[in-house]
């Protein structure tokens, strides 16, 4: 059976250096995590210095974040095994030379989105973009044919989206047969997933509880309304859905800084081309 964790030690040597510029590692560390989130999220102090780290540690010379930094980590490895390369940071890698590689940028992933700009075959998109030069997508419809991206990528963004499980078929469906699916979610892997608003009949938000936001929490922003709390549950909805490993970068942090790689598809997900899409899923 396919182990389901990987650690990142074991696979990278030069951990010392951030996978982004390949400038030798020092961190700038800040507090990501207000009091407000803490509370409504109801972290530990163990578990919300754990998120700081993810959020608020970043690289004193490319500003990559922690988890960003795991996202490129993950990203390259693919990158590596399908090309046969071996790069080691993201500033190493010849971006214009991966000409038949189609890949999904789904929202900003932060520094890396810079180096990603690179790739001829780079699909970017931000939900409800009011830039003409910037594509909208809505995960729960993407706007995108089957089978064509050979990498999707979403960092921290499932958690905002209102219906995650139809967002996961839509992603299932736009990736080729043997694509990958890369993504990163605040994850708390010893509680179940909460939901924490839905949409309403009308097409309203509602909220089952108190409002709970990501991002600025002074700015209230609609986009970062957090919609799911997720848990330990969510991967097994990923294994439903593609074949799943989860990789983790071995340190302080722990799984908190997990990525999730979802290749191909799950043993009967009889998702094919031209099926009808999903209905709006709930819990
Ligand atoms: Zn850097």
């Amino acid at each position: 059976m396919k182990k389901l964790y990987r650690d990142f030690q074991t696979i990278y040597g030069l951990n010392h250096l951030c996978p982004l510029c390949g400038k030798v590692k020092e961190v700038i560390c800040r507090t990501a995590i207000g009091d407000d989130l803490a509370e409504d999220w109801r972290l530990s102090p163990e578990l919300r210095r754990a998120f700081d780290y993810r959020e608020g540690c970043s690289c004193r010379h490319c500003g990559a974040t922690t988890r960003i930094m795991n996202l490129a980590l993950t990203l390259l490895e693919v990158i590596n095994l399908n090309n046969s390369t071996g790069y080691q940071f993201a500033a190493d890698v010849d971006w214009q030379s991966l000409t038949a590689l189609r890949l999904a940028e789904i929202n900003n992933c932060g520094v890396l989105h810079d180096y990603l700009g690179n790739l001829a075959g780079l699909s970017y998109s931000e939900y409800g973009s009011a830039d003409p030069a910037i594509r909208s997508e809505d995960l729960r419809r993407l706007s995108y044919e089957d089978n064509c991206f050979d990498i999707v990528l979403t960092s921290d963004v499932l958690e905002h989206v209102p219906d995650y499980r139809l967002a996961l078929h839509e992603i299932s469906r736009v990736l080729k047969p043997d694509g990958v699916f890369i993504l990163t979610v605040p994850w708390l892997r010893h509680r179940k997933t909460v939901v924490k608003a839905k949409i309403d009949h009308q097409g309203m938000v509602e909220l089952l509880s108190k409002a709970s936001y990501h991002g600025d929490y002074n700015l209230r922003l609609t986009d970062y309304l957090v919609f799911y709390e997720f848990g330990y549950d969510f991967v097994q909805d990923l294994q439903n859905i593609f074949a799943v490993e989860i990789y983790c970068h071995h340190g302080f942090g722990g799984l908190i800084t997990s990525v999730f790689v979802c290749r191909g598809r799950a043993p009967g997900n009889d998702l094919t081309p031209g099926r009808p899409r999903p209905t709006a899923l709930s819990r």
